[in-house]
């Protein structure tokens, strides 16, 4: 068996540039690309990718050179995610929420060849192509200045430019034929793109064909996205290449359906207007669509399909949001497993539970997706697993296909996340005894109090039970007695009025004592980060000047003991042994 060949016609490179020029010509006609008045079918789709790709070669882009591009869910940023790859190349999708000095690094560190920017983001770009220029000069680096090319609105162009170069013009001026060469390595980049940051300064991730095609086809069957799906594009595609999405639509003949910013209007009007059947978001943009205006709101004549993840989604919001006729699948991963790794998968044998019990399931991060060989919950400092029991918390730890190449230009970082086999995502979690995981914090924001671990999720998924709280978040206070004990910071509804004194109250019947918050802070807005991840190291700063009080009803420390855990989590374990 041994001698069988190894050919052309039973071995090709993975890539998900193939999903493309099967959507051409199997969904020639269907509608690929909707942006208010421009609709674009997959034929029209794959002939401006192939344009644009020799129009990239005509301008000296070669294997392996980044180009990058600043821009919100517009037709031009779906097409440069297959032609970029198809000019050989490797798309950087910048994050339109960083500031001028970020993106500079960005541009800086991934010796982007050219910059595209939306007309919208050209005061921005034109700040960090300043920064950059003197930044280049003072290092006397051998790196050059990217060229510029402009994105105009396709819909109704406004003329702005800086420099010669236009998104269209060079759309145009394309060959129509132009001949993909075949890749011959799956293990070649595709994408760059740069984590947030919570935990520390962005770096680069770099995806190769081979990882991003088979996480695209995981996350379609994880999230049983059928054929000719109506796509809403409410999660950025800069983000993990919209959890890989972009991708993901051609793979399906789905129809994207884009759009510049998810207010609530803009949200509901699409899902009117062209029959949105999924949609990917970050929990938080929950509160937009529950907190819409009457006149904003519409009506859904059929069930939505939403994936959310990328922060914990407290379980009374999911309860919130699928009475309004949206069905959440939960996903939890991270910029270096290409979006998502774990998915909250339904079992039928769960449909029998209340509908409060079936969001306390729902709120768990899950199993790992097809393209992971493995995921574990383990000590990071031994190596061992924790017990399968809900309750032994270490470090998530994933393997597979789906993890990314490395952090480009920093083996130290790479190798610190890869150690023993294993990628270490930073995140502490539990598994419970039916192999679900369950997130509780990330590593730095653990609460210790008098030697008892206490996860901030936890109380930060009480806290969402109030009803007056759209945001919350629990980081660790100085405690005279126990070391550290948890302070929430709030935002309320508007016109809410919640006081501190109700809030710690509200804590007390849900949650163990040790684990309610001494100290409760209101504020207008919670700090967030550029993916809207709130930022706890800057609530931190501001907890670690506060001194909880000192209470003279507890004279121990506290202890895990069974009984002292929050119901909820009892109930959930319990199912989870079912
Ligand atoms: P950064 O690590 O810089 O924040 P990412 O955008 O890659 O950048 O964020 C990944 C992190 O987001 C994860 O490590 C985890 O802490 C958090 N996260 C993602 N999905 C979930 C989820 N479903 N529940 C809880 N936390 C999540």
């Amino acid at each position: 068996m041994d001698k069988l060949p190894k050919c052309e016609a039973n071995y090709v490179a993975l890539s998900p540039l193939t999903f493309l020029k099967r959507a051409a010509a199997v969904y020639s006609n269907r509608a690929s690309v909707i942006h208010r008045g421009v609709r674009f079918t997959w034929r029209q789709t794959y002939e401006r990718c192939c344009r644009l790709a020799s129009a990239l070669n005509s301008l000296n882009i070669v294997h392996n050179d980044v180009v990058s591009v600043l821009a919100p869910n517009i037709p031009a940023l779906y097409e440069m995610h297959f032609a970029v790859p198809m000019a050989g190349a490797v798309l950087n999708a910048i994050n339109t929420r960083l500031d001028a000095k970020t993106i500079a690094t960005i541009l800086k560190h991934s010796e982007a060849k050219i910059f595209f920017i939306d007309y919208e983001f050209v005061p921005v770009a034109r700040d960090a192509l300043r920064l950059l220029m003197a930044s280049l000069l003072q290092a006397d680096a051998a790196a050059s200045m990217p060229l510029v090319v402009v994105i105009d609105d396709i819909d109704t162009p406004t003329g702005i430019r800086l420099g010669e170069l236009e998104y269209e013009a060079l759309v145009s001026q394309g060959n129509p034929r132009f001949v993909l060469e075949e890749i011959t390595d799956e293990l070649s980049p595709i994408a760059l793109n740069y984590t947030s940051g919570t935990t520390s300064a962005p770096k680069g991730v770099v995806y190769s064909h081979r990882g991003a095609y088979l996480s695209t086809l995981s996350l379609i069957l994880g999230w049983g996205m059928q054929t000719e799906p109506v796509y809403l594009w409410s999660l950025p595609m800069f983000h993990c290449n919209g959890w890989t999405f972009t991708w993901g639509v051609a793979a399906r003949g789905g129809t994207n359906v884009c759009i510049r910013s998810t207010t609530a209007a803009e949200m509901y009007d699409a899902i009117y207007t062209h029959g949105v059947t999924h949609m990917c978001c970050a929990p938080i943009v929950f509160n937009i669509l529950l907190d819409a205006k009457p006149h904003e709101r519409r009506r859904l004549s059929a069930p939505v399909e939403i994936l959310t993840g990328g922060a914990p989604p407290p379980a009374a919001l999911l309860e919130r949001i699928e009475s309004l006729g949206f069905h959440v699948v939960h996903a939890y991963g991270l910029t270096e497993a290409t979006g998502p790794a774990l998915v909250c998968e339904w079992q039928k044998k769960w449909d029998r539970f209340s509908t409060e019990e079936k969001a306390a399931l729902k709120a768990r991060q899950g199993i790992s997706i097809l393209t992971l060989a493995d995921v574990d919950v383990k000590d990071p400092a031994t190596m061992k697993s924790v017990a399968r029991d809900g309750v032994e918390m270490g470090e998530i730890v994933l393997r597979g296909s789906s993890i990314m190449k490395g952090y480009l230009k920093d083996e130290k970082a790479t190798s610190e996340a890869f150690r023993g086999g294993w990628f270490f995502t930073g995140d502490v979690g539990v598994i419970h005894p039916d192999g679900y995981v369950e997130i509780k914090d990330r590593s730095k924001d653990v609460i210790i109090s008098g030697g008892e671990n206490i996860s901030s999720v936890e109380v930060e998924g009480a806290l969402y039970k109030h009803l007056d709280v759209v945001e919350a978040a629990v980081v660790a206070m100085p405690h005279p007695v126990w070391g550290e004990s948890p302070c929430a910071f709030i935002k309320l509804r508007e016109a809410a009025a919640a006081k501190e004194a109700e809030i710690i109250q509200h804590c007390r019947k849900n949650l163990p004592h040790f684990m309610v918050p001494k100290v409760v802070k209101f504020m207008d807005e919670l700090p967030k980060t550029s993916t809207g991840k709130i930022q706890k190291f800057q609530l931190r700063a501001v907890a670690r000047t506060f001194e909880a009080p000192v209470e003279k009803r507890r004279s121990t420390p506290p202890q895990r003991k069974r009984h002292d855990r929050r119901q909820n989590q009892e109930q959930v374990l319990a199912m989870s042994r079912l």
